[in-house]
């Protein structure tokens, strides 16, 4: 294995550097090296250097050498870094990433470095909010910067140079950066306030055994308090603290009864912060391993042990968390770093909490809310080398130096895949890479694993585990499907909700247990239209129909985000009764509130959680049992790890099933069973109803059975059958042009040139079913190839010249191409 130092530069002559630059330049570019700076340089150095007139940037050296280009080079302005800010290895591994998903250097630089640590002439820097105007530390320069900045609030580095009257200023302003004195201008995020809960505790005078059970003579003439006292003793022997809301909630108390009774000094109110682990999770790490734990850790050491990645199919709840734990700790006291995988939405979970109190600060979240300033600290703590980390995708770019453990949790996970824009990586295959860049051991984990990873247990490249039950015994959910053409006793139908599932919904929150309802789509009637004439609301950017969000009264687009108010009558026909139809998860809530009014209900989508802090208020209110209803669009699928959800409903599953893509079936079988395992935990066996029309489905009856091997089977052979991914790799060419015959030209001879030189491996071009996105129009070439690296290979540098050549073809030189290496 190669060692991650970088190679040492030159020593005589003149030096020259290769620079990567945050832009989608093919490659990297050529500076001199001047005189002064020869022997501070290092490749993963930050370099300010100029770009076209009069732009200049933050480029990366790649790599010195001695090798004049042989045209005019420009030196290189100043060094920004004293120290490298990257390892070879990762700028090995950006390079490897532009090759394998055909994008350039420079695009891997935009999304691996965080933004703090790019700077361009455009970036603009405000004053930190803890500079305490001290300026006795500050130089002349620096002190003329903060001036500034204390007159103006904000300046542009353009103007930090007019300011300085030179052009050398990025290390000035990293000096300042280092110290907090300035940052670049962001949002500063407003901090996550924990929930706080009303609670009850027994007053002063009734600690003891003995004093509690007096108690019970001083109510013992109310019925209701003595069910609220018996009620209290029960609960405070299972959990740590007892919520007010519950007491009365399952006693069916008012709560002037508890009142009366703190009347009477049994009680005392209190607000407890509840952070979001509990008493009965406190165990989880310290209890010991069950059979099926310790066999599976076991395989995990065998399978490390050749060298394999090991993928562990285990069904929610059968304690993973836990046999990653056991190797994390084992990895990070060997001295080596840990990389834990997840995806975005889970982060916000209780697994995090749960890596934390087993690891204390040796792992750091690296999570969407984090300001640019916590990601640079992330960063100089991981290239210290002493750190291991949690996060989503992008986590992989950090500085790793002795990784000894990468996790993938989740691995089925469609959101570690990039779609827009370049690089479009899957995280969890990128993460497998970097794994083995280091020499470190991988664990993929999943209740429902990819075809993609199955197939690589299949083919022995990953040893395979399969954890069957729960941990503790606890029972798995029921499931059950309910025919959405059931009607009620008076033979009444419900476009959106069975009798059944109702009738669950109410026995459940009855009991003082929760239900998740899963729909796939939010907002409220995707579909606004003309009954007479069918005309719909179109959005202007795309080709798709707008939704109707009932909430702001408003059309929303949700691939571009347009806005725009419902028309009053039907601009074709003149028609005044316009209508709605398809269901969103706004319209299932809404529609909720009438068969259940007492019912607090609350919705978990993209609308709802777009605050910084709105998911987690979210996922705190339900965890204290402040919401009965939680009903959510895929977000509730993952990760949500709570006690007291009875009941899981799926809205509809002809939706999921239908989708025309040939991951339907792999991704509607994942959502209902993922969405399954929130069901039932601990005491009581959970239920899972799943709304459908078509009963008989092959998926449908596999979800039933919760039988991933027999799905898995169905679908290596369908897929197999018809040349799909992933017996064959998949490369999908978009042509897009803001106008639709310039596209179609661009597309057509690409599609020729493809052909001529790859045959039958080429499909189309042909319209995608969303023709139009975001002002342009689309077209669509797919390759199927057979997955050989150096076939794969061969066909890359095909489509990178038929690209090239387009872009200097009279006419079509902006039509855009984007390629897709495994798309999703
Ligand atoms: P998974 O990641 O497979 O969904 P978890 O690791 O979250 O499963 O475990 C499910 C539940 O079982 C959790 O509530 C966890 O606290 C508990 N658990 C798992 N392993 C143990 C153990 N060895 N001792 C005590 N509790 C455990
Ligand atoms: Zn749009
Ligand atoms: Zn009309």
């Amino acid at each position: 294995m190669t060692r991650s130092a970088h190679p040492d530069p030159p020593t005589t002559g003149t030096v020259f550097a290769d620079v990567v630059l945050p832009l989608a330049l093919a490659r990297t570019y050529t500076y001199r090296v001047p005189e002064e700076f020869v022997g501070q340089l290092r490749a993963g150095q930050r370099v300010e250097v100029q770009f076209s007139r009069n732009k200049h940037y933050a480029g990366i050296i790649r790599r010195l050498h001695g090798k004049d280009p042989g045209f005019k080079t420009k030196p290189i302005i100043s060094v920004i870094d004293v120290n490298p800010l990257l390892t070879e290895r990762q700028l090995e591994l950006w390079e490897w990433m532009a090759d394998y998903y055909c994008c350039t250097l420079g695009e891997v630089m935009t999304a691996g470095l965080p933004s703090h640590l790019k700077m361009a002439s455009e970036t603009i820097i405000t004053l930190g909010p803890m500079f305490s105007d001290d300026i006795t530390e500050l130089n002349e320069d620096e002190y003329l910067i903060v001036e500034a900045l204390t007159l103006q609030s904000e300046l542009s580095l353009k103007d930090i140079r007019d300011i300085l009257q030179r052009k050398t200023v990025y290390p000035v302003i990293r000096g300042l950066l280092d110290r907090h004195v300035i940052f670049p201008k962001e949002e500063f995020s407003d901090r996550y306030k924990p929930l706080e809960v009303k609670c009850v505790r027994f007053g002063p005078k009734y600690r003891t055994e003995a004093e509690q059970i007096s108690a019970f003579d001083l109510v013992s003439r109310s019925e209701k308090q003595t069910a609220v006292l018996l009620e209290y003793m029960d609960t405070s022997r299972k959990q740590p603290y007892v919520r007010r809301a519950d007491l009365s909630k399952r006693t069916g108390a008012s709560d002037a009864v508890i009142k009366a009774m703190v009347k009477k000094e049994i009680f005392e109110f209190y607000d407890r912060e509840i952070s979001r682990i509990d008493a009965t999770e406190a165990s989880a790490e310290a209890g010991a391993l069950s059979r099926e734990q310790e066999e599976a850790l076991g395989d995990v050491r065998r399978i490390h042990a050749s060298g394999k990645p090991a993928l562990i199919n285990g069904v929610t709840g059968s304690g993973k968390t836990r046999v990653y734990l056991e190797l994390m700790e084992e990895a990070i006291a060997k001295g080596g770093q840990v990389l834990y995988l997840l995806p975005e939405i889970a982060l916000t979970g209780q697994i995090t909490k749960r890596l934390q109190r087993v690891l204390g600060d040796k792992i750091l979240v690296y999570h969407s809310r984090l300001n640019n300033m916590e990601r640079v600290e992330i960063w100089k703590a991981v290239l210290s080398g002493e750190k291991s980390v949690v996060g989503p995708r992008s986590a992989l770019f950090l500085p790793f130096t002795n990784l000894g453990l990468v996790v993938v949790d989740e691995e089925h996970d469609p959101s570690y895949k990039q779609h827009d824009p370049n690089p479009r990586y899957n995280g969890r295959d990128v993460a497998m890479y970097l794994a083995h860049q280091h020499g470190a051991q991988a664990i993929l984990g999943s209740a429902t694993p990819s075809l993609e990873s199955w197939e690589n247990t299949r083919s022995d490249k990953y040893g395979l585990i399969v954890m069957r039950e729960r941990y503790g015994g606890v029972a798995l959910p029921e499931i059950s499907i309910a025919n959405s053409r059931e009607t009620d006793e008076k033979g009444m139908h419900h476009p959106f909700f069975t009798p059944t599932l109702i009738d669950n919904i109410r026995a459940t929150i009855e009991r003082g247990e929760q239900v998740i309802l899963f729909q796939n789509r939010r907002g409220f009637a995707p579909v606004y239209f003309c009954p007479t004439c069918e005309w719909s609301v179109q959005c202007v950017n795309c080709d798709v129909s707008l939704t109707y969000h009932k909430y702001q009264h408003r059309l929303r687009c949700h691939c571009c985000g347009y806005v725009t108010s419902p028309p009053e009558q039907c601009p074709a026909c003149g028609e005044v009764q316009l209508k709605l139809s398809g269901t969103g998860t706004e319209k299932i809530e809404d529609e909720l509130k009438i068969f259940l009014p007492e019912a607090r209900i609350a919705r978990m989508d993209l609308d709802t959680t777009r605050g910084k802090n709105a998911l987690g208020k979210l996922l705190q209110q339900f965890e204290v049992g402040e919401l009965d209803i939680l009903v959510g669009t895929q977000m509730v699928t993952k990760g949500l790890d709570f006690d007291r959800v009875g009941l899981v409903g799926v809205i509809s599953a002809d939706q999921l099933l239908r989708f025309p893509d040939f991951r339907a079936d792999e991704r509607a079988f994942q959502l209902m069973l993922q969405v399954a395992g929130r069901a039932g935990r601990r005491e009581r066996q959970g239920k899972v109803i799943i709304q459908a029309h078509e009963e008989s489905h092959p998926v449908l009856t596999d979800v039933l059975a919760a039988d991933y091997d027999n799905f898995i089977q169905r679908e290596a052979d369908n897929r197999r059958a018809h040349a799909f991914p992933p017996y064959r790799k998949m490369i999908r060419i978009q042509l897009r042009h803001t106008r639709r015959p310039t596209a179609e030209e661009g597309a057509k001879l690409m599609g020729k040139w493809l052909t001529y030189a790859l045959g039958d491996l080429v499909e189309g071009p042909f319209e995608p079913s969303i023709a139009r996105l975001r002002t342009y129009y689309l077209q669509d070439i797919v390759l199927r190839l057979p997955p050989h690296p150096a076939e794969l290979k061969r066909v890359k540098s095909i489509i990178q010249r038929a690209s090239d050549k387009l872009s200097t073809t009279k006419g079509l030189t902006n039509v855009r191409v984007v390629v897709d290496v495994d798309p999703y």
